[in-house]
């Protein structure tokens, strides 16, 4: 049965304990969907998934990697050169110049590595919050923030955590509520949630666990009258 909706800083608090517990049995492994096997590759792979799928970006980075080994190789091939070995993840001529920019950067100025901070890495081309936050979390375990793309976005207003529609406030909403331990984890579990059973148009709400703590105004399913 549905309950009803906090009434107080007490139980907001509770529910949002209850949607972590909840969303730890429902995605108890989950991490990042992009395949790669270092910060650089992740950060390439990051930025190739804009406006694309990760499925179509694994497909890509496989080849691009043999091709390109090291980061100084992705810093001295032009960019309408790569702008034709990314083609198929849509919008190649920003994605590369923001790739060959972000290898330049990280030879000059971090030695070769990708930094560490979301200040330092903020100023590499191409990251911008969400992909610094992805980095961050996925390749180097530092939670730094929340990852906000289209899937939180929707489901943390689905779930009363945000009433923001602006990445940078909902974020700011999110890690005031999510403990900092979790923001890794609740970043990953709400992407597949949005995935799986969550999704833009008509969620899958009768299978949800979240279900009776979720009062989402396009919710498909109540188990009991909406109050
Ligand atoms: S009950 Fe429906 S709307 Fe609410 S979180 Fe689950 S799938 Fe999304």
């Amino acid at each position: 049965m549905t309950k009803s909706r906090p009434k107080n800083a007490s139980e907001r608090t509770a529910r949002v304990a209850e949607i972590l517990r909840r969303l730890d049995s429902m995605y108890p492994d989950v991490t990042c969907a992009l395949t790669h096997g270092n910060p650089w590759a992740l950060l390439v792979a990051t930025i190739l998934f804009a406006q694309c799928t990760d499925k179509r970006v694994n497909a890509v980075t496989p080849d691009l990697f043999a091709k390109y080994p090291t980061l100084s190789d992705f810093a001295a091939v032009r960019p309408e050169v790569l702008a034709k070995d990314i083609r198929s993840t849509g919008f190649f001529n920003n994605k590369a110049k923001s790739i060959v920019g972000a290898a330049k950067k990280i030879i000059a100025e971090f030695g070769g590595k990708v930094p560490k901070t979301i200040e330092e890495l903020l100023t590499v081309p191409g990251a911008a919050r969400k992909t610094a936050n992805v980095v961050l979390g996925t390749a180097y375990g530092i939670a730094s923030g929340v990852v906000v793309d289209t899937h939180v976005s929707r489901i943390s207003r689905r779930l009363d955590l945000t009433k923001q529609s602006d990445p940078v406030k909902i974020e700011r909403d999110l890690v005031k509520i999510i403990p900092k331990e979790k923001w890794i984890l609740f970043s990953h579990q709400i992407i597949h949630h949005g995935r799986a059973l969550c999704v833009a148009r008509s969620p899958r709400c009768v299978d949800c666990q979240l279900e009776t703590i979720c009062y989402a105004k396009d919710k498909t399913y109540w188990s009991s009258p909406q109050k």
